[in-house]
């Protein structure tokens, strides 16, 4: 690690990205010269995700790709957790993976394995890119131990029920979260003993005369560790302290991230939070929230959309990738049916533009015109994110005629790896899905409707809406005059 700042990427435009901690835009200025390493906070693998927590990784992964656009040698970790999250973020609840595997009848441990499969599955359906590791906090119990150690005598006490980390012992506690929260007071009731409302569980001992399914020796005695615990080091361990980028929702900016940055205090030695190398990470970025009608989108009330809800309803993955790419990253997002469908056929009109260089060779860019929008591409992805307009500039670039293919297809490549919307692999029958609910196939679509063409020929309006009714019913809608020139859709 070094202090002085490195330099800007050598060309295009400067990165500028939203710190959560300053809350200001900040040039990007890598801790280790050309390397980008960012950790993002991972899913607790007690359940299925919902599409508001999949806007966190499509966020994350087009932060990853901007920073590999911009020349960056990325190195990003997403995280498992697998133990230690309780049902509140504060220290309230039972251990969220010891409660499902006791409702489901399984073992946590199958539990955490059967969603973590889910999980990766949706991310692949996004486009979101591997990480270059996985991290599985069972997998780091001892080093969350050790760390724990360092930290224990200066910042931590013991209660009955646990090692607890004293806020008061760091300065600036809670300076990400900018106000002390109403959860904050209320969790002092929670845990008997406690100093502060705000002081949390570094390790949890489990009860005496029970049995947790994940459990641990330690020097507190057999437990688990606090799910803010596991973090710290698994980005200490991965990337080293300080890195550069730590993400996550905004809800985590609340609780887990500030006492993220306490516990790093604490193991760095640092009084003060004046220089933001000591909060463990130079950059603190964190997406907004997914809502819909109701409010934010979330787990607890046991009903969410998934994306294979989505599916199930004829939308492709990416129309939903799309979706989110084009609100910014840092505004609310709302979701709806119609918003999706129309952001479907921005998707189709994408891909049936790109498919007219598909069979192109790529070859370097020296069409002013492309190269004008590629710089305009970088400056608005430089400019925090701004995937909006970035859209904006792609369109422009696939719509461009009397251009050379190979120059065009090259650009569409390079705004592609950034946005990962698969615009040249993706043909327009990926993108028409078959609801789940429909009744009939794609040949008995094109008979009806061969037939209701020719009734249309002969001006036999009656029979023509007979078989629009027939194929409503088998959940086809049919779209007269189509500018995409798909003249039927699956109905949902
Ligand atoms: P969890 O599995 O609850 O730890 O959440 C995984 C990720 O999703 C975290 O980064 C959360 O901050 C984020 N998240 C949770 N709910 C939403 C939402 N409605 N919209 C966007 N991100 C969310
Ligand atoms: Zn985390």
């Amino acid at each position: 690690m070094t202090d002085a700042p490195a330099p800007l990427a050598e060309s295009g435009a400067p990165l500028r990205l939203f710190n959560s901690l300053t809350r200001g835009l900040e040039d990007f200025r890598p801790v280790h010269p050309g390397e980008a390493r960012v950790y993002s906070c991972g899913p607790t693998v007690y359940n299925y995700q919902h599409i508001g927590n999949m806007r966190a990784y499509v966020f994350a992964d087009t932060l990853g790709r901007t920073l590999s656009f911009k020349g960056y040698a990325l190195r990003h970790i997403i995280n498992i957790t697998d133990v230690g999250h309780l049902t509140s973020d504060a220290d309230a609840g039972d251990d969220k993976m010891e409660k499902a595997a006791a409702s489901q009848g399984k073992s946590a441990w199958d539990i955490a394995a059967f969603y973590t499969t889910e999980f990766k599955r949706d991310l692949g359906w996004l486009g979101v890119r591997d990480p270059a590791k996985w991290t599985v906090a069972t997998d780091y119990v001892p080093r969350m131990i050790a760390f724990a150690t360092r930290i224990a005598d200066a910042h931590c006490y013991e209660l009955g029920s646990g090692l607890y980390f004293d806020v008061s012992t760091v300065a600036d506690y809670g300076r990400l979260a900018r106000a002390v929260t109403d959860e904050g007071e209320a969790r002092i009731e929670e845990v008997e003993g406690k100093r502060h409302a705000a002081d949390f569980a570094i390790w949890r001992k489990t009860p005496p005369g029970e049995t947790r399914q994940m459990e641990w020796d330690s020097p507190w005695g057999r437990g688990a560790p606090g799910w803010h615990l596991e973090c710290s080091v698994m980005g200490e361990a991965e990337l080293g302290m300080p890195f550069d980028i730590h993400t996550g929702g905004i809800d985590h900016r609340e609780i887990h991230h500030p006492n993220e940055i306490a516990q790093n205090q604490a193991y760095r030695g640092c009084g003060s939070l004046d220089c933001a190398e000591h909060s463990g990470a130079r950059m603190w970025m964190h997406n907004n929230f997914l809502i819909d009608r109701g409010g934010k989108m979330s787990k607890s009330s046991g009903e969410f959309l998934r994306l294979q809800l989505l599916v199930d309803r004829g939308y492709h993955p990416l129309a939903y990738r799309l979706m989110c790419l084009q609100a910014h990253y840092r505004s609310e997002l709302e979701f709806s049916w119609e918003g999706l469908g129309a952001t479907l056929t921005r998707l189709k009109r994408l891909v049936m533009a790109a498919a007219s260089v598909r069979g192109a060779a790529e070859t370097g860019i020296t069409d002013r015109r492309l190269a004008d929008l590629l710089a305009k591409f970088d400056a608005a992805m430089s400019d925090d994110l701004n995937t909006p307009v970035a859209l904006t500039l792609l369109e422009e670039a696939a719509a461009m005629k009397k251009v050379d293919a190979s120059q065009k297809r090259a650009a569409l490549t390079a705004m592609d790896a950034v946005l990962g919307l698969q615009l040249l692999a993706l043909s327009r029958e990926d993108l028409r899905i078959r609801p789940k609910t429909a009744t009939i196939d794609e040949p008995a679509i094109e008979t009806i409707l061969a037939r209701r063409r020719d009734a249309r020929a002969a001006k036999d309006f009656a029979a023509s809406d007979a078989l629009r009714d027939e194929l409503i019913a088998a959940g086809v809608e049919v779209m007269d005059g189509d500018p995409l020139g798909w003249d039927w859709r699956l109905d949902n």
